[in-house]
């Protein structure tokens, strides 16, 4: 079906569902033109009972590694063969992903930007970004799961590996976090507003999974994420079983440590991501605008190398390189 031929909707009612896959437009606020920001919704309502399996991407609009796993997911999946129901939206931000930005992008000249991960519930009577989470939350989100993942990238100009933030407070959350085969995993009790967050303290166990940087596509990541989504599916009896494979032993820590560029100026990573550094071991170098060497970085502590940039440009208090560690 065409996407403009989806049924638009209101509200998702998963109980009123038959079995299948099913795709809506939901209309989530109007532009100022007076038409609909219309979010792409796909359901797979198994044809057995189980749980119900909430996946978001596209929160950050240029995250766009995260909305590539979302829709090959949606492709490969068979409503037929699961016990439960899946949700997808493999698309939140709409103005952030046509602007290319991490944020929502109001037209209104009064608004600035706004981090849509920072806002989540949403506000009823907030400005535009909060009136459009108000609306995706209650129509879309709430009391429809009872697991979710929100996927990511790092912010556009640095990268990530296939890396995951939970909380290790939350039992399921954690063993979601290590049947995704990530290469690290970050302990983090999450911030208010973050969706991740919003739905622990909600009582749905959710992670966030993050797939290398922003606007940069990575295959060989997208792939590791959907085969690590599968394998979730499958381990919360939603999905059916997927061979067993090898994964990688993730490195998981519990502190991070950001090295940031003291001047401006381009700058070289000297270590490669997941790459294991003792403490003050050089991690960058940076340049002044002749090309001479103008400054070193040093680890600050010993870790793993969670995030490089990969945008040479850096001005004073950018992040070079972020190490995760256990302390
Ligand atoms: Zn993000």
């Amino acid at each position: 079906m065409a996407f403009n031929t989806a049924p638009l909707i209101d509200r998702l009612d998963l109980t009123t569902l038959a079995s299948g896959r099913h795709a809506f437009r939901f209309g989530a606020l109007q532009m100022a033109t007076g038409q609909d920001w219309q979010i792409p919704v796909l359901v797979f309502k198994g044809a057995r009972p189980g749980p119900r399996v909430v996946i978001t991407a596209g929160t950050h609009g240029d995250e766009l590694n995260g909305v590539l796993a979302a829709q090959q997911l949606g492709r490969e999946l068979d409503a037929e063969a699961l016990s439960g129901t899946l949700v997808l939206l493999p698309g939140v931000n709409l103005p952030g992903m046509l602007e290319r930005h991490r944020d929502f992008v109001p037209s209104d000249p009064d608004c600035s930007t706004a981090n849509l991960n920072r806002l989540f519930p949403g506000k009823a009577d907030g400005d535009s970004a909060q009136r459009y989470l108000h609306r995706i939350w209650n129509g879309l989100l709430a009391g429809n799961a009872d697991y979710a993942l929100d996927l990511h990238t790092q912010t556009r100009g640095a990268s990530y590996p296939l890396f995951v933030f939970a909380d290790f407070r939350n039992p399921t959350a954690l063993a979601m976090a290590r049947w995704l085969g990530a290469d690290c995993i970050q302990d983090d009790p999450g911030d208010p507003g973050v969706l991740e967050t919003v739905w622990n303290q909600l009582g749905v166990p959710c992670v966030t999974l993050e797939v290398g940087s922003g606007s940069a596509m990575a295959p060989e990541l997208i792939q590791r994420a959907v085969s690590g989504i599968h394998r979730v599916l499958a381990q919360l009896k939603v999905g059916p079983a997927v061979p067993e494979v090898a994964l990688p032993v993730p490195f998981e820590g519990n502190a991070t440590a950001t090295v940031r560029a003291q001047y401006g100026g381009l700058a070289i990573p000297q270590v490669r991501l997941g790459e294991a550094v003792a403490e003050g071991d050089l991690v960058a170098v940076q340049y002044d605008p002749f090309g001479a060497e103008r400054q070193r970085y040093h680890a600050p502590v010993a870790g793993r190398v969670l995030s490089l940039n990969d945008d040479p440009l850096r001005e004073p208090g950018s992040l070079l390189v972020r190490l995760l560690y256990r302390r």
